[in-house]
């Protein structure tokens, strides 16, 4: 469990990856999170560029879905909103949505990425199912569940910084500073 938190990959926002990157990463399919990753917490609201992204990504001919943890009416508004297929309720640290979205790509679990803002669920997924661990900066604070959230994201900032030479560097460094509805996390003294 502790080795799998570890992200293959580190990315600053999802829009950071080019398709030349999954490339060399030896990807064909994408799975995409949802909260903070793609869409704002908890909300149906997308994220500046990611539907552009998504078509790039698309076009330069990779396969791409959602693979969240949310309920499946959430996920199907959100997947029709940027025409792309779905796995809900897939209950991530867990793998089997991982593994079960590879296997509809008809490819191997090691040519699939998952793309998310969580160590302890998206990339523990990941890593799990054998898939390759992309990990993204959370975009924002999360406003449902605060103190529990941030609970669990000061677990995870602990972690990184006990591992911190084992995670990778981020690949692109350079983040959209100006969208004004971005609200950096605050940040816990143990980080300090
Ligand atoms: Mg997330």
């Amino acid at each position: 469990m502790v080795n799998s938190a570890i992200p293959k990959y580190m990315y600053n926002l999802i829009t950071d990856i080019t398709p030349e990157d999954l490339r060399k990463m030896g990807v064909r399919a994408v799975g995409i999170d949802l909260d903070n990753t793609t869409v704002y917490d908890s909300g149906l609201k997308i994220l500046s560029g990611v539907p552009e992204w998504i078509l790039k990504i698309k076009q330069a001919g990779f396969l791409i879905c959602i693979v969240t943890n949310t309920f499946t009416l959430r996920a199907a508004i959100i997947g029709k909103r940027l025409n792309v297929p779905y796995y809900a309720m897939s209950d991530k640290p867990k793998s089997k949505n991982v593994i079960k979205a590879a296997q509809k790509a008809g490819i191997d679990i090691s040519e699939f990425a998952l793309v998310g803002d969580r160590l302890f669920t998206d990339v523990v997924a990941a890593n799990e199912a054998g898939a390759i661990s992309i990990k993204t900066e959370p975009f924002q604070n999360e406003k449902l569940f605060r103190r529990s959230m941030e609970k669990k994201r000061d677990k995870e900032t602990s972690f990184m910084i006990k591992h911190r030479p084992e995670f990778p560097k981020i690949m692109h460094k350079d983040r959209d500073r100006n969208d004004k509805n971005r609200k950096p996390r605050r940040f816990t003294s143990r980080e300090n």
